[in-house]
């Protein structure tokens, strides 16, 4: 796999200050996925799990937001409006009053590092599509160094992973979109071309670049179009390119199902260098405030929103847990994942989610008919009800698409089968119990045992 360099830090800005979530905004950073010393990657499952399976979000249709690229861009400062949108639902004041210094995700202007990691806001917003679905919006922040050989591997790592969970991916870069940027997603374009083989989809949703400090608005203007004239200069194919220039831009367009750019200005030098700066809006340059206006409700804003799709199939927040920790599993070696093992890993987690599903299915109708308050029903009623609702919840995994192929699944269905059955032998007991005729025969049985 080709190997992978990653721009300069942008060291030059030392202030050493931080600051802080803010109680007032109902949710704070949750560090997911967190590097650790020896390069490995750990998944906070529960952490995870307490965002995505919370009630009024488990059962809905995700969007999830991720900003990623090197670190000190200003990537969490970003986020951190996109917070402010989301809380006030994208009422027409949501950037706030002046003097409010930003909050929500940590943003810093030292130069100590974070540790690597993937984060989730703890709060999920839920929005009203204009087709009247409700979805459960996520943010998402990525830290890497890019500083060391040593903290590449976790740097791609991160931007994999996060470009493999969400539906709109950032990526985040200053001053241009240079080569190196390119040769960055590159990483991803080989499981995509084999992702696209196996599932005849585009693996990815919407890759926006987003360049910071643009500094040539008479060459592209600030915003949407500027960015167009860009994008399409940078990824523009022509014969004159070398071989591998040019199916690199063949990869990365076939890779996403939609690529946009957005040039924002540079904020200002108190947002750059001032050690006392915390994010109050007057002390932002008016040209930034303004693009910045057009560009979060361009990503937010309920018409705009993308749902997560995964082999062309909406996912679920419930869902997204599993593809976690499939994706993650992947990267437990030493080496960078081979694009083949990537999509195994899809193709396991699509099918561990539709035997949750049709598990779900037949425990629901189950308790329909002979729940806890169901009265008691004859042996033979049970296993008919049985039979006709496995073969409902087998039908429902059959047909939902799954990425691997049919003899893939099969293992899987087999899986499932038995979890039905055990599922059963539970209904039955309970069902056993509530036979109030039998339950009075014992002790008169016993009772003659006992005499005799
Ligand atoms: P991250 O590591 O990419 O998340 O970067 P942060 O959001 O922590 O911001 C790092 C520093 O960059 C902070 O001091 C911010 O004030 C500053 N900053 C935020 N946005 C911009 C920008 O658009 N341009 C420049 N030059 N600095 C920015
Ligand atoms: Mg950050």
């Amino acid at each position: 796999m080709a190997h992978v360099k990653f721009p300069e830090t942008f060291s030059s800005f030392c202030t050493g200050r931080d600051n802080d979530w803010d109680n007032r905004m109902g949710g704070r950073p949750v560090q997911i996925v967190v590097s650790k010393d020896d390069h490995s990657f750990e998944l906070d499952e529960d952490a995870l799990s307490e965002i995505l399976l919370q009630d009024h979000v488990r059962d809905k249709n995700v969007v999830i937001v991720s900003v990623a690229g090197a670190f000190r861009k200003g990537k969490s400062f970003l986020l951190d409006f996109f917070l402010r949108y989301m809380v006030t639902q994208g009422s027409p004041d949501w950037m706030g009053s002046e003097d409010e210094p930003l909050a929500g995700f940590s943003w810093r202007g030292g130069c100590e590092r974070d540790t690597t990691g993937i984060l989730l806001w703890s709060e999920v917003f839920l929005s009203d599509l204009p087709n009247g679905e409700q979805v459960a919006v996520i943010l998402m922040d990525t830290q890497g160094a890019f500083d060391s050989e040593s903290t590449v591997r976790d740097c791609a790592t991160v931007f994999a992973l996060s470009t493999m969970v969400s539906s709109v991916q950032i990526y985040n870069l200053l001053h241009n979109i240079q080569e190196d940027d390119l040769q960055h997603l590159q990483l991803f374009t080989e499981y995509g071309r084999l992702a696209l083989e196996d599932a005849g989809h585009t693996p990815f949703q919407k890759l926006q670049f987003l360049v910071r400090d643009w500094s040539f608005p008479y060459e592209a203007d600030y915003g949407v179009e500027g960015g167009e004239k860009i994008l399409s200069r940078r990824l523009q194919v022509s014969d004159k390119q070398h071989p591998e220039l040019q199916s690199l831009r063949k990869h990365i367009r076939s890779c996403f199902s939609d690529i946009s750019c957005f040039l924002m200005p540079h904020p200002g030098l108190r947002v750059a260098t001032h050690p006392e700066f915390d994010g109050k809006l007057s002390d932002i340059e008016p040209d930034f405030k303004k693009q910045l206006q057009k560009l979060v409700p361009m990503i937010l804003a309920p018409e705009n929103l993308v749902v997560k799709e995964i082999g062309g199939q909406k996912v679920k927040a419930k869902e997204l847990l599993q593809y976690f920790k499939s994706y993650l599993e992947i990267y437990r070696g030493d080496e960078l994942p081979e694009p083949k093992s990537m999509l195994v890993a899809t193709a396991e987690a699509n099918n561990l989610a539709a035997v949750a599903a049709a598990r779900e299915t037949y425990t629901m109708s189950m308790e329909e008919v002979c729940g806890g308050a169901k009265p008691y029903l004859s042996t033979a009623h049970l296993e008919a009800e049985h039979q006709r609702i496995k073969d409902k919840s087998l039908n429902q995994f059959t047909n939902k698409r799954k990425m691997g192929g049919e003899s893939f699944s099969e293992s899987y269905k087999e899986k499932l089968e038995k979890e039905l059955e055990d599922l059963y032998g539970q209904f039955r007991m309970h069902n056993e119990s509530k036979n109030i005729f039998k339950a009075a025969r014992t002790p008169a049985v016993f009772f003659a045992t006992a005499v005799i």
